[in-house]
């Protein structure tokens, strides 16, 4: 579903991505761990082309992300994504916020969006909130409303960039609880998080990242357990 070739970025002289390769198959959830600035979000960030590659092949999906004529549009509509910050829009309610790019890139009719809309909102356990404000809503409600909006999309790939950091400890539970149905329901997934508990119990692999490179690809019993290499070491005994 996934697949880097040897990709290097550059920002400018900054070397933010270092000789990648990285598969990821479908139905797998893959949780990227790393120091802050080794470049998870970039690395992210580049599998819907937010961000292009500078050097290396990048394919998703039978898209050859590195190429300049890949067609952005149709790759971003197989693959959802959740910010740390939920950028939902403030002055639409919940339903409209979920319905708003199936009607508008999807081209699906109002009453099928807000139906589907609705069976999502059922999913993530807020269905009750359709009709509110997303300035009525906790923190941890917002961000399913956000997962919501990313499923309603029907993707084939979700991709979390720290979705539960913003947020306060007591909904991050909330938050997480909905990304394992996903993961259990085979969505393929990459999830960038600090929850530890959550990467050992949900992820089929673990990436460790330090400087742009990955340092280690591996299963959460070894990763946890006994990683190779001494900086993925001292991270876990800072975060753990
Ligand atoms: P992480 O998500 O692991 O914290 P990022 O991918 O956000 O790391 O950033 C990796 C490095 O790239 C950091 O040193 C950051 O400052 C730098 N960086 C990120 N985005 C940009 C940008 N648009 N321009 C220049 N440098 C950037
Ligand atoms: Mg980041």
């Amino acid at each position: 579903m996934i697949s880097f070739r040897q990709v290097n970025k550059y920002y400018g002289d900054f070397q933010v991505l270092k000789n990648i390769n990285l598969d990821v198959v479908e139905g797998e959830v893959v949780v990227v761990i790393g120091p802050s600035g080794s470049g998870k979000s970039t690395l992210l960030r580049c599998i819907n082309r937010l961000e292009t590659v500078t050097e290396g092949q990048l394919e998703v999906d039978g898209t050859q992300v590195d190429e300049s004529k890949a067609d952005i549009q149709s790759l971003r509509k197989r693959i959802g994504m959740v910010f740390q910050h939920f950028n939902l829009y403030p002055h639409l309610k919940v339903i409209d916020n979920i319905t708003l790019a199936p009607v508008q890139v999807l081209k699906i009719s109002k009453e099928e969006a807000r139906r589907t809309a609705m069976t999502y909102l059922e999913k993530v356990g807020i269905r009750d909130k359709a009709e509110a404000f997303p300035s009525e809503l906790s923190g941890g409600q917002q961000q399913r409303v956000a997962i919501a909006r990313g499923l309603a999309m029907k993707p084939k790939i979700m991709l979390f960039d720290e979705p539960t950091s913003a947020l306060d400890p007591e909904v991050i539970g909330e938050v997480l609880s909905v990304m394992k149905l996903l993961a259990s329901e085979g969505m393929t997934m990459v999830v960038v998080t600090h929850e530890m508990g959550f990467a050992r119990e949900v992820a089929d692999r673990i990436i460790f990242m330090d400087e742009g490179r990955i340092l280690e690809d591996t299963t959460p019993a070894k990763f946890f357990a006994e990683p190779d290499q001494p900086r993925a070491r001292e991270f876990l005994s800072k975060v753990i």
